[in-house]
């Protein structure tokens, strides 16, 4: 390996001043946000929350032409549903306000001029078609692909490679240009990284990538380093997506002599497919049956709605646990975790280095243990909507006796009303296969006869239910099944549900009396 001259170490915490740990979440309103985003978002609230140090929530909306509008109001929403919450952000402000880019342009346009008289930077007024020009002769020359680098550069429209005089001529005329990184020759550059350790690039691996826009706005890079500087960023923790970036941030930071209040990184490991094949993207989710957002996002182009966990019926306690999960590993068995608890054992060095695999049938699980955490009022209040959406309103002690019956069933929220709607409405129509396979000959007299002896219960509860059955069955010598079957299809519907004598007692004697009589005119 060559001379190092660009280093990026760690800065140890000083375990005085924890309190001083800054970490942001910088997303770019280019669309919703991706779980991989809101799982970079918990990652930084989590390992900050336990240092006691501040969150920023930074919006990076530099680039004009990518800008979604309703995307940062989605990015604000969807977080806050899942519980991630920033001590400064547009709408918090804080000591380094303002907290999106687009409302700081005259920051960057100091810090560019500062890097092209330092000599780190050089402006470039090659035109795109001057540049597609050069990417077609690079790939006519067996396949390679165009770099605007320290070769290329001496050959193109910049301030390297003109005349003084001709570049200043083309600056005075308004000629459009752009302001390149001017990166250094035959050196290398070190990014320490907590996760993946040192990574070493050479700087003749890197291009010239452009700094400052004909727009008159930064891209990505500079803005994004400018900014974590001067919000005081001590942990820059994201996407491995990133990683390739970080050898050129890494560089600026040495060019504007930051070096020695460099952020830590650590790049986060790919949230992958279910089958491992590749990242999983934005499409995944709604191909193969699982929402991929944090909340439903309708797109304002295309009007094309995608899914969201908020929508599929996903508490947000369990997706930040799904989320946990996957990069991350406990090192124990203990898969349920409070948020409380994720804060307090969450920690970077268990943060794996290779993709974690999305298992939406897990996700599943996870969502059904927080659901059995809940207290049945608070499963009542999930209820809500879906009663309300289908003009019920059960009393209290009736609902409450439901939520009893169905919770162990529910995985999703909806499940709750899927699981128990014949609770409050009687079923419109039988399912004919169940109906087919069950009803024989005697059922309509057996079910008549029973519903007689139904009538005469003075108490109608569980035991005397039971005891009623067992003394059918056993007089009229017919089976358990044939009778609770049918009494199912003409409870429910179909053959789902709990127990029949819970829905029976449930019900109570009235509705279920009714129910046979209304099913047996039907049959
Ligand atoms: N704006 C970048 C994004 O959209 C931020 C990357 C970073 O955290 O540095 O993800």
């Amino acid at each position: 390996m060559g001379k190092i001259d660009y280093f990026c170490d760690f800065l140890n915490i000083n375990p005085m001043k924890t309190d001083q740990v800054r970490v942001r979440f910088a997303p770019s309103p280019t669309g919703p946000l991706h779980i991989g985003g809101v799982r970079t978002a918990l990652y930084n609230l989590l390992f900050v929350r336990k240092l006691g140090g501040k969150m920023i929530l930074r919006i990076e909306d530099t680039d004009r032409n990518r800008f979604v509008p309703g995307a940062e109001q989605y990015i604000v929403d969807s977080l806050g549903w899942c519980g991630i919450e920033f001590d400064e952000s547009p709408e918090k402000d804080g000591p380094h306000a303002p907290y999106r880019q687009s409302d700081r342009s005259g920051i960057y346009q100091d810090h560019i001029q500062r890097l092209i008289e330092s000599g780190h930077a050089y402006y470039a007024f090659d035109t795109e078609a001057e540049l597609n020009e050069m990417r077609e002769r690079a790939k006519e020359k067996g396949g390679q692909t165009f770099q605007y680098d320290q070769e290329t550069r001496k050959t193109m429209q910049n301030s390297i490679a003109l005349p003084e005089e001709q570049w200043k001529k083309y600056m005075e005329s308004g000629m459009p240009y752009v302001v390149r990184i001017k990166t250094p020759e035959n050196e290398h550059v070190v990014v320490n990284d907590l996760i993946r350790g040192e990574v070493v690039v050479s700087t003749s691996n890197l291009d010239d990538k452009v700094l400052f826009k004909s727009d008159g706005l930064p891209t990505y890079h500079l803005a994004n380093v400018v900014d974590d500087y001067l919000m005081k960023i001590t942990h820059v923790i994201r996407g491995e997506e990133w990683l390739p970036s970080a050898p050129l941030h890494v560089l600026l930071y040495c060019f504007f002599g930051w070096e020695d209040v460099m952020p830590q990184f650590a790049h986060l490991p790919l949230i992958l497919k279910p089958d491992g094949n590749g990242k999983l993207s934005k499409r995944d989710g709604d191909r193969l049956g699982f929402p991929v957002f944090p909340t439903e996002w309708k797109d304002p182009q295309s009007g094309e709605v995608y899914s969201g966990y908020r929508e599929a019926g996903y508490l947000p306690e369990a997706v930040i646990n799904i989320l946990a999960h996957l990069g991350w590993n406990p090192g124990t068995d203990q898969e349920i975790f409070s948020k409380d608890e994720l804060i307090e054992q969450f920690s970077l060095e268990r943060v794996g280095k290779h993709g974690s695999k999305f298992d939406p049938e897990k996700a599943k699980w996870f969502n059904h243990q927080y659901m059995l955490l809940k207290s049945d009022d608070e499963l009542c209040r999930l209820m809500k909507p879906y009663l309300d959406e289908h003009g019920v309103s059960p009393p209290a002690d009736y609902l409450g006796k439901v939520i009893q019956l169905v919770r162990e069933r529910a995985f999703l929220i909806p499940d709750l009303w899927n699981a128990s709607w014949f609770f409050f409405m009687r079923p419109k129509e039988y399912d004919t296969q169940v109906y087919q396979k069950i009803w024989q000959p005697g059922t309509t007299g057996w079910l008549n006869e029973f519903a007689a002896d139904v009538e005469k219960l003075a108490e109608f509860n569980e035991d005397t239910f039971h005891t009623l059955v067992q003394d059918f069955t056993a007089r009229t010598g017919i089976k358990m099944g044939q009778l609770m079957n049918p009494l199912r299809l003409l409870m429910v519907g179909s053959n789902q549900g709990p127990g029949i004598t819970d829905i029976a007692v449930v019900l109570g004697k009235d509705e279920f009396l009714e129910r046979i009589r209304v099913g047996l005119e039907d049959k």
